[in-house]
């Protein structure tokens, strides 16, 4: 798959959002922690969803999860793809993201990874895999 031929939509980043996609950058996914009672939340927001703190930092995650559904996208794209719902396997939220995969390779509730790819000097996103690695 060429990337950039996939890549038409660009994520609009924020003051909130920067250093997530600045982890990306440097191949690490992560999620909101906050420093007062230590919730560690996804997608990242401003305010504490358990204690309402505004003390909000970042946690770095294992970037593995479980298929939760899936579906393939054919409405305005040059070329039909598999989109996702991610569980995050630290169980703190959930990811919508492209799927690499074919839809005969998916199973619900199969372990996925992360993967990075570099769409350009500024911007790094993410994209998830079936997780094809032998379990302990
Ligand atoms: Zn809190």
């Amino acid at each position: 798959m060429s990337w950039p031929e996939i890549v038409y939509l660009q994520p609009k980043i924020t003051g909130l959002t920067s250093k997530f996609w600045e982890g990306l950058k440097n191949r690490k996914l992560l999620a909101s922690k906050c420093n007062d009672c230590g919730e560690r939340f996804f997608p990242p927001r401003g305010l504490c969803p358990k204690c309402l703190s505004e003390n909000i930092g970042w946690v770095e995650l294992s970037g593995k999860g479980r298929l939760h559904s899936w579906t393939e996208v054919h409405y305005l794209t040059p070329k039909p793809y598999m989109l996702g719902v991610i569980d995050l396997a630290e169980g703190i939220g959930r990811m919508v993201s492209r799927i690499e995969a074919k839809q005969e390779e998916l199973e619900m509730d199969m372990p996925m990874r992360i993967d990075f790819i570099d769409v350009s000097d500024k911007l790094t996103l993410f994209i998830w895999k079936p997780d094809k690695l032998p379990r302990p």
